[in-house]
């Protein structure tokens, strides 16, 4: 088929995911061919660098050869078994290595095949928990303003970006929301390394007020990607971590977009030094290869489950490819990558210079509201206003004009609104990053001249 028939037959059948199926009549879809480490080639041989990691979950590169011949060897032995009863290698390495590598405690570990699943996952064993163990009053869940958990209704429900939940609000649950940390807009006048995390204080009143029937809170830790890669201190996550213990409630930690390494740590909550009773992981966790979710908690929650069959206490949650293989595989070579810390020393010491030039190039332009970063994740704040802060007009869809100017440039950002962010596979090099940053400026500056 021509280039221009793929585009066409796309077009005609498939159903875009987070997409205004309208906007592919005037930008059709990128038909690529092929990728190796950061970049991707579409059927015309365009190169795009995938500076956000294909949704945030390319760790390591595209076409990584030592993954790819993990997953292949996997191929030339087993695809997939049925994972009750049934287990096999690649899954029991794999869990030993993480007990190692998680903060303290986690060490029980249960798979799903997507983020969103393992948000629901985690959430029922948190309530069946509570109802086992003597506390069935506890039926709720507390999340943070603006926190992004998935999409499925349950992961939907604990979310609060407006543009995804807003229209569903009658069929989800009700949660008890705190009002989160907001460094760029502090409420109280502080900034994110000056502060005591005053704005911890809404949690308190939440927990005082709903403690005793919430089952667990669940947070993005360090960074709440969805709300535009808003960033906040290590010192709330303690704080919440001490609320969760005065009130038995459930701290459950999604790091499916923090974890391994793109906060310069292997685990976000490994900057506070307190652990989760339950960590979602998945996107990093098999470079961002293969479907595959997972989440690791204590072994008190699990003591709770563990009774003679007719009890009735186990957690009967299933789902058909939980701990699939080739998944496994990947993750096991994603470990083998990892493991010695020179990957993540490199991307730490890049980090550095990848912030520095983001600064100097982006710093001064009349509509750059915020820089922000960790570890390699950098993010800037479109502004109408510097001084008051106040955003652009967002039905001018600046951030997706900007999109589309830099596809034309061979980079694939995709901004959050009106936040332009970079988040790269760990291995991005120097050159680039001088090559991304120039682009994303060039597009602003085509945008919104300075
Ligand atoms: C991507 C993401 C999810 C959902 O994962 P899916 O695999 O897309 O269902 C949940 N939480 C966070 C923080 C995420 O970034």
């Amino acid at each position: 088929m021509a280039v221009k028939d793929w585009a066409k037959t796309d077009f005609e059948y498939i159903w875009h995911p987070c997409s205004q199926m309208k906007d592919y009549e005037e930008l059709s879809p990128i038909v690529v061919e092929h990728g190796e480490g950061m970049y991707l080639y579409d059927i015309e041989g365009n190169r795009y660098v995938d500076v956000i990691s294909s949704w945030w979950c390319n760790l390591l590169g595209h076409c990584n050869p030592h993954i790819n011949e993990e997953i292949q060897k996997q191929l030339q032995s087993l695809e997939h078994v049925i994972f009750a009863n049934f287990t096999h290698k690649q899954a029991i390495r794999l869990c030993e290595r993480l007990a190692k590598l998680l903060p303290e405690g986690l060490c029980k570990f249960n798979f799903t095949d997507n983020g969103s699943s393992a948000i629901e996952a985690a959430m029922k064993v948190s309530f069946q928990y509570h109802q086992q163990t003597g506390n069935p009053q506890k039926t709720r869940f507390m999340a943070l303003s603006e926190a992004y958990h998935g999409e499925t209704i349950g992961a939907l429900s604990v979310g609060d970006c407006d543009l995804y939940t807003e229209l569903y609000k009658p069929i989800l649950m009700d949660i008890v929301r705190i009002q989160g940390p907001d460094c760029y807009r502090c409420p109280y006048g502080k900034d994110r390394d000056n502060c005591n995390c005053e704005c911890a204080k809404n949690a308190e009143e939440m927990f005082e007020k709903y403690g005793n029937e919430t089952a667990a809170l669940l947070v993005e830790p360090l960074l709440q990607g969805s709300a535009g890669m808003k960033i906040y201190p290590p010192l709330y996550l303690k704080k919440l971590r001490e609320l969760c213990d005065k009130y038995n409630v459930h701290l459950i930690a999604d790091e499916i977009a923090t974890g391994y390494g793109r906060t310069g740590k292997m685990f976000a909550f490994n900057h506070a030094r307190v652990s989760p009773d339950i960590m979602c992981l998945s996107k990093g966790l098999t470079g961002g290869y293969m479907p595959m979710a997972i989440f690791a908690t204590t072994q008190k929650i699990y003591d709770a489950f563990y009774d003679e069959y007719n009890t009735h206490k186990a957690f009967m949650h299933s789902h058909t490819y939980s701990g699939n293989p080739l998944a496994c595989s990947a993750a096991n070579a994603v470990l083998d990558i990892l493991e010695d810390g020179s990957v993540l020393k490199k991307a730490n010491e890049n980090a550095l210079y990848f912030n520095q030039i983001i600064k100097e190039k982006f710093a001064s332009h009349k509509n750059v509201g915020d820089i922000r970063n960790i570890g390699l994740i950098n993010a800037i704040e479109l502004v109408k206003d510097k001084t008051t802060k106040e955003p652009l007009d967002s039905t001018l869809r600046t951030g997706y004009q900007i999109y589309k100017k830099a596809l034309k440039k061979g980079v694939l950002l995709r901004p959050l609104g009106d936040v332009i962010y970079f988040n790269p596979p760990l291995i991005i090099s120097r050159e680039d990053m001088d090559f991304v940053t120039d682009v994303a400026l060039e597009c602003l500056n085509e945008i919104l001249p300075d």
